[in-house]
């Protein structure tokens, strides 16, 4: 482990970091309450199941297993419904949650519904071939050939079945990023192709007005939330502020800054460490959305990203020319200083992780003495790997901070945040030494996720609470 020694540079302007009150982050209470929103919204659903009826349809075997495959089939439409409220990107949703914990629950709720639908046709099925002789598979193909709006909801079936397949993790990396994405797509067809069989054929849709409407109205929020915050907004915010590529630097052989200019970009409610999805409208590439952090604060006329060519839109970054237009979708995340919990804090990035950590360290304000100011602490494969290095030491000491470099190879033995050649040292201990007081700081993480898995596991075991550490990785 060695301090990050680069030569001395005086010439970097430092933005006032002063904090502008207008980009205050949505209150901890909105991810509470969204969370006592989703449950009221499913623990109703089943309010309407035993109002219709629900508890005393348990007669026979094929009754009681019809009454339960309607069940499953309402809670499995209700989860998949606030599935897409919760991805839509509602502002304060987003805000809330930030993308990391959006995507974990994303995941939970996606494939609990999932289980749910499965488990609806597999219940359905078997409670009404008990009441015919025609068996299971039988009943099936008469239930999808002669019932109103079952082929399409067969259809909608295989289309979520194919977007649970490709989730599976294995599955999943060996898929291009594109590629699984168009696929994930599907499910908004799944959702769609489903619903005429609920209208026409769930008696739990249509046995009161109350009902009706309480579904009509959940899947036109849905709708509406997705045009409006995935669409429309992006499309405003775009053509408000009219961003144009101004220069682009090549930061080493392999990583990119590029800085955009824009039209009242002091109206854009961006904090450093934030991202955007961009779309650089230079080509046929334009259809690829990638999300990037800002690298440096926004200070209302430009905004920079520095990005690692790791694949085919990262290194066409390099090539940008200035003018190039460019569409925005965000800001998103909630790594930022608006959700610190104190006044101290220590920032741990890895790699092309340190972006939206030093843009991070420009809003931070300097510390009142030298033993409560920022640290950063950065880990790196090898020196040649750092990058940002003069800027991240001059914000720092600007701030009455220090930059420590962890330097070295991943340790390929163990799960830890440290280098190989630091074996001898516990997670904890090296992160102690290197900051005796962490457990009374905010910790801010970003890298690839097995090591931030490592980072967050051993300052949580440094003493440092929950909320107060605040991370984002770079893949979902
Ligand atoms: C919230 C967030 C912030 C990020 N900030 C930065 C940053 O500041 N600097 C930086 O260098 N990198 C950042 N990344 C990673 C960056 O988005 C990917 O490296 C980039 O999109 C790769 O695209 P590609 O076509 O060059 O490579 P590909 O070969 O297509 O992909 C390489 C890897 O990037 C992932 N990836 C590709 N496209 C996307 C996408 N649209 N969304 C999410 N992951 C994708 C793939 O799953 C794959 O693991 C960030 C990622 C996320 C999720």
């Amino acid at each position: 482990m060695t301090s990050l020694a680069l030569p001395e540079r005086r010439d970097l302007q430092l933005p006032d970091a002063a904090q502008d009150r207008s980009r205050e982050p949505t209150p901890r209470w909105w991810r509470d309450a969204t969370a006592a929103f989703a449950w009221a919204v499913t623990l109703f659903v089943v309010a309407l199941w035993v109002a219709g009826g629900g508890l005393t349809a348990f007669g026979s075997a094929g009754e009681s297993l019809t009454n339960l495959g309607h069940l499953s089939g309402l809670l499995a439409s209700v989860l998949m419904l606030l599935q897409v409220l919760l991805m839509a990107r509602i502002p304060v949703v987003e805000q809330a949650w930030g993308q990391d914990e959006l995507a974990r629950v994303h995941r939970l709720v996606g494939f609990t519904s999932f289980n749910l639908m499965l488990a609806h046709i597999a219940l359905t099925i078997l409670g009404y071939s008990a009441g015919t002789d025609l068996g299971v598979i039988g009943t099936f193909v008469d239930e999808v050939l002669h019932s109103p709006g079952m082929l399409l909801a067969l259809a909608g079936a295989v289309a979520l079945v194919m977007v649970v397949v490709t989730s599976v993790r294995k599955a999943r990396a060996r898929l291009r990023h594109e590629s699984w994405h168009l696929l994930h797509l599907y499910a908004y067809l799944g959702g769609g192709l489903a619903l005429p069989h609920q209208l026409w054929t769930g008696q739990d849709f249509n046995t009161n007005g109350l009902a009706t409407g309480f579904w009509w109205g959940l899947y036109a929020v849905a709708l509406i939330s997705v045009l409006v915050f995935r669409v429309g907004l992006p499309l405003i915010r775009s053509r408000r502020h009219r961003l144009v590529v101004s220069h682009v630097v090549a930061e080493s052989s392999t990583v990119t800054s590029v800085v955009m200019t824009g039209r009242r970009l002091d109206l854009l409610r961006v904090r450093a460490g934030q991202f955007f999805q961009w779309r650089f409208l230079d080509g046929p590439g334009w259809t690829r959305a990638n999300p990037y952090s800002l690298s440096a604060a926004p200070d209302g006329r430009t905004l920079r990203i520095t990005a690692e060519a790791v694949g085919g839109s990262s290194s066409r970054l390099a090539t940008l020319r200035p003018g190039t237009k460019v569409l925005l979708e965000g800001p998103y995340g909630r790594l930022h200083t608006g959700v610190r919990t104190s006044g101290k804090a220590v920032l741990i990035g890895a790699g092309i992780g340190i972006t939206p950590l030093r843009a991070i360290l420009e809003e931070l304000p300097a510390a009142p003495t030298a033993k409560d100011g920022v640290v950063v602490i950065y880990r790196v494969g090898s020196h040649a790997d750092i990058v940002l290095g003069n800027e991240l030491l001059d914000l720092a000491r600007s701030r009455g901070g220090r930059v420590v470099a962890v330097v070295g190879h991943r340790n390929r033995e163990r799960s830890s945040w440290l280098p190989a050649d630091s074996s001898s040292l516990g997670d904890v201990e090296a992160m102690t030494r290197i900051v005796p007081d962490i457990a009374e700081r905010d910790v801010y993480v970003c890298g690839n996720p097995a090591w931030m898995d490592a980072v967050i596991a051993a300052a949580h075991e440094a003493g440092v609470p929950r909320e107060a550490v605040h991370h984002e990785r770079f893949s979902y």
